[in-house]
């Protein structure tokens, strides 16, 4: 099967850790198969009358360490690999940053972007209806991932809750402030990769300021690490989203203006601001030209951050990449063959399972205030969360020097040994 089948790379990630820490065959065993996989139709009327079914998906893939937890996309690409994948790195991840959580994910093979705002509630709602008998509070916990947000979060817990016959807010993260979300959550997956980097980059003894950054994808996650990174200064030269991207070798002058551009105008592409006046008329003047998505990922930078989808850093590409770090923001982002290449060229990848772990980090948090009744303030938030990450990539950094392997598989190495730590029933 082809290296770019990510469920086919998530049991080969599962199989060379299980070499580098040897654990208990019926965990193994445990862990190459989802505990369970739901598969359901979602059928939509479409504003114009016409019936669409879609299929959606939740694959609960492991609860050793506590209820499944794990996003719900919205994507035409989602199918039944890619979530048993994604349910996988969720299992390892929450290990890897130590929240009480299993893992698992699910989603809808939909285009949302092609809906109406009334389709799109409509979708959601038949989709949590679905998935209801299968969730909960402390059974399975989803939360948002590509293309889903806060408010796609509050229909899912109005449809639950309705069908429990209680307020239940702890059955879903991500919710908006006003509905039982918490402080920092949507800052949260972009902080912890900031968090991440500025641990690698302190263990390598590398200064921060002045370092050059490509980013691709400009979402939840890419935007607020973009302006972190900023806020560090450090030089953000190039930003891209599904549409196409910018590039501007001296640094675009003001994150917070391409983000005010990209949501006006849907698309990052074409956001050249000087002061907050953007438009393609200032390209020039700012020494900058258009980039495609794939281009961005070859630039001579020193930091590149895929933060779209998986398999964006492909065997063709690895060896075009110029820089000597990779923060890997989506899940899955690298392949393989692109791993083995960054290996051999002796790239750092700050890996998925560690980089993006900030979200579910805060999820965990946001789930711990609903179960107890409490609201912690930011401040609060963003100290534990930088607590979970120092302490994550200590871990990691750590078996990769002990053991000689790269960082990722030090990750998969640190989970195991947490997951190994629970009773696997025989
Ligand atoms: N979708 C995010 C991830 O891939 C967050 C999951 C969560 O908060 O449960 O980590």
């Amino acid at each position: 099967m082809s290296d770019n089948n990510p469920w086919t790379r998530a049991k080969k990630q599962l199989q060379t850790a299980a070499k580098n820490f040897p654990i208990d065959p019926m965990l193994l065993a445990r862990l190459q198969h989802p505990d369970r996989i739901v598969e359901v139709s979602v059928p939509l009327k479409r504003d114009d009358g016409s019936i669409v079914v879609y299929q959606g998906f939740r694959v609960q893939h492991n609860n050793i360490r506590g209820p499944y937890k794990g996003g719900l996309r919205f994507h035409p690409q989602v199918d039944m690999d890619e979530v048993k994948a994604l349910s996988f790195w969720m299992t390892i991840k929450n290990a890897v940053i130590d929240v009480p959580f299993g893992g698992g994910k699910g989603g809808v093979n939909v285009d949302p972007k092609k809906m109406s705002a009334g389709e799109l509630e409509r979708l959601t709602r038949e989709f949590a209806r679905k998935l209801s008998p299968v969730i909960g509070p402390y059974t399975d916990v989803p939360a948002p991932d590509v293309n889903t947000n806060g408010t796609i979060m509050t229909w899912i817990m109005e449809e639950y809750s309705k069908i429990a016959g209680k307020e239940t807010p702890a059955v879903i993260t991500g919710k908006p402030l006003e509905r039982g979300g918490s402080l920092g959550r949507p800052e949260a997956t972009g902080l912890g990769g900031y968090y991440a980097l500025l641990s690698f980059l302190k263990f390598k003894r590398i200064k921060t300021k002045g370092l050059t950054v490509a980013i691709q994808g400009f979402g939840n996650v890419g935007s607020f690490l973009a302006h972190y990174l900023e806020e560090e200064g450090m030089k953000v030269v190039a930003l891209s989203d599904s549409k196409g991207g910018i590039y501007m070798p001296a640094g675009i002058p003001s994150i917070s203006e391409v983000q005010k551009c990209k949501d006006a105008s849907g698309r990052v592409g074409g956001c050249y601001c000087i002061g907050s006046v953007c438009d393609m008329s200032n390209m020039k003047k700012l020494g900058g030209r258009e980039i495609s998505p794939e281009k961005i990922l070859e630039l001579p930078v020193d930091i590149l951050v895929p933060a779209a989808l998986e398999n964006a850093l492909t065997k063709e590409n690895a060896k075009k990449v110029k820089a000597h770090i990779i923060l890997e923001m989506a899940n899955g982002p690298t392949t393989a063959e692109a791993d083995a290449v960054f290996k051999s060229k002796r790239i750092t990848v700050i890996p998925d399972v560690l980089a993006n772990s900030g979200g579910v980090a805060v999820s965990y948090f946001e789930w711990y205030q609903n179960v107890h009744k409490e609201r912690w303030s930011k401040e609060a938030v963003f100290k534990k969360l930088k607590g979970k990450m120092d302490s994550a990539c200590e871990r990691v950094y750590e078996i990769s020097r002990e053991l000689k392997i790269s960082l990722r598989e030090a990750a998969y190495v640190s989970a195991l040994k947490s997951l190994s730590k629970f009773k696997v029933r025989p």
